[in-house]
């Protein structure tokens, strides 16, 4: 499998980028991001070989298809050691762990049937352990082969910062500088990373707010000379690895919900950066039969004005709302270009000139009307995208009334998600809402809608009063530069 850029970069067929290759990177040398040259094929047959693997198994299955440079056994290893119910413990009490995503049936009715599948069961309780805590074997796999190591830079104001944090500890030949802004995390959020004790995480909280935090890691990231002698990287959410990571649990979630591949489902993603529903996307684009993908958007509703209109319009710092889903809180969806890239058939330059469009204008529009840049949005319905927008009263209300009727505490992004599913629900194909995050960790949303605490998962109980280790620093890019050097003694 090689790999080439959205926006050209190694797409001629004799240039080879592989897997192992792309997997410590961010972004492609031209700007943009790496896809496979084209995309592997699931055949019906082997779909249904693999209806009853284990989820480890399955991974292997999906992932062997991408990452065909790495062994086939250390591959199974790696797999195998990730997907475990120990890992992916944080099931509900009627859940099995072992399931790693397990579904739940919350409606069926007039061939309706709409269905949760758990995906924050991970150490941090959000669906990003999903990828992450693959991404941390992988990296100390490949560290190791290497004899390298990596010192992973970023920012965070909640989600992802804690599910690095929890991949990446005691992990051989890795180190995790995370910087969040002080004092501006939730209690739990702040607890669960400040709480670690490894070595080798090191949390710095920056008197300031994110946006002081983000600046930071760019200023560090364009320092070119530091950022190669210190062996900088990072995790974000483009980095391939993750996005072939959550493919996975769209095949998991299919082959649960069918017993045959006559059957189809449709998708409803809680969406911000576009990194889990894009994996969707690629899951659709190798043969699942998944009739339709919803993006379900928040206040923050980028994501569906395009999938309404066709016209993509980023949005400024004044324009993004901070919202009772905040990991929904983005104004430019950073794996969306992977879509864009499939939409335009793979025309790498037109889409370089719509993404320069981004930086400079602030948008494209592919509506097909007079003075567009094209007119794919037509062709947005041959890929099962359609889109909806929940609002902080749907969330108050979804919650309450899920509550109400399934007996289900569900947390406010994945509230978003049902909100919108309800609108695209069809008679035969079921409605699977993927849960990004447990209710314990939105806590204040959870108590406004329904007057009581969300429960905690075993050993969350008393996470704020244990000992928290972290360092407290102004937001000086000198500062920064200089605990990293004393850390890592490059
Ligand atoms: C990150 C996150 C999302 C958004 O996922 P994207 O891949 O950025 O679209 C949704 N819900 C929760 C709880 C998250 O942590």
């Amino acid at each position: 499998m090689q790999y080439l850029s959205t926006r050209g970069y190694a797409a001629s067929s004799d240039s080879t980028v592989s897997f192992s290759e792309i997997l410590l990177g961010g972004l492609a040398p031209d700007g943009g991001l790496y896809l496979p040259k084209s995309y592997p094929q699931v055949s019906p047959d082997e779909l249904n070989a693999w209806r009853n693997l284990s989820y480890a198994d399955l991974a292997f299955e999906v992932l062997r298809k991408f990452a065909s440079d790495i062994p086939e056994s250390d591959l199974k290893a790696i797999t195998t050691k990730t997907y475990t119910a120990e890992v992916y413990k944080n099931a509900r009490q009627d859940e099995s762990a072992l399931a790693i995503t397990p579904l739940r049936t919350l409606q069926e009715k007039d061939g309706f049937k709409l269905i949760l599948q758990a995906l924050s069961n991970g150490p941090t309780l959000a669906f990003k352990d999903m990828a992450m805590q693959l991404l941390g074997n992988l990296f100390e796999y490949a560290l190791a082969k290497n004899h390298s190591e990596l010192n992973i830079f970023g920012a965070t104001s909640g989600d992802t910062g804690s599910a690095a944090e929890y991949a990446m500890r005691g992990k051989k030949g890795i180190r995790v500088f995370m910087l969040s802004p002080h004092k501006k995390m939730s209690a739990f959020q702040t607890a669960q990373m400040f709480s670690l004790q490894d070595p080798n995480i090191i949390n710095i909280a920056v008197n300031g707010v994110f946006d002081d935090c983000q600046d930071m890691v760019k200023a560090v990231s364009n320092d070119l000379e530091f950022k190669r002698r210190q062996k900088i990287g990072t995790v974000n959410s483009i980095n391939w690895a993750r996005v072939v990571a959550q493919v996975v649990y769209y095949f998991r979630g299919y082959l649960s919900a069918t017993t045959n591949n006559d059957q189809q489902v449709s998708f409803t993603v809680p969406s911000g950066n576009f990194g889990n529903i894009c994996a969707g996307h690629i899951a659709r684009m190798m043969g699942l039969p998944i009739a339709q993908l919803v993006v379900a958007t928040n206040e923050n509703d980028v994501l569906d004005e395009f999938f309404r209109t066709g016209i993509y319009r980023v949005r400024k710092s004044a324009e993004t709302y901070h919202t009772t889903s905040p990991s929904m809180d983005i104004s430019k969806a950073s794996n969306f270009e992977r879509f864009i890239y499939d939409l335009l058939d793979g025309d790498t330059a037109r889409l370089a000139a719509l993404f320069k469009k981004v930086d400079t204008e602030g948008g494209f529009d592919l509506s097909g009307q007079a003075g567009s840049d094209g007119d794919e949005f037509k062709k947005v319905a041959q890929f099962g995208f359609v889109s909806g927008k929940s609002i902080h009263a749907d969330r108050l209300q979804t919650i309450r009334q899920v509550e109400q009727d399934y007996g289900v505490t569900v947390d406010t992004h994945t509230a978003d998600g049902i909100k919108v599913a309800r609108e695209y629900m069809q008679a035969g194909v079921t409605m699977i809402v993927l849960e990004t995050a447990l209710p314990a960790k939105f806590n204040e949303t959870i108590r406004e809608a329904l007057g009581r605490d969300a429960e905690r998962p075993a050993g969350f109980e008393n996470i704020e009063s244990l000992p928290q280790r972290f360092e407290v620093m102004d937001a000086d890019v000198s500062k920064i530069k200089a605990l990293i050097a004393a850390h890592t003694g490059l």
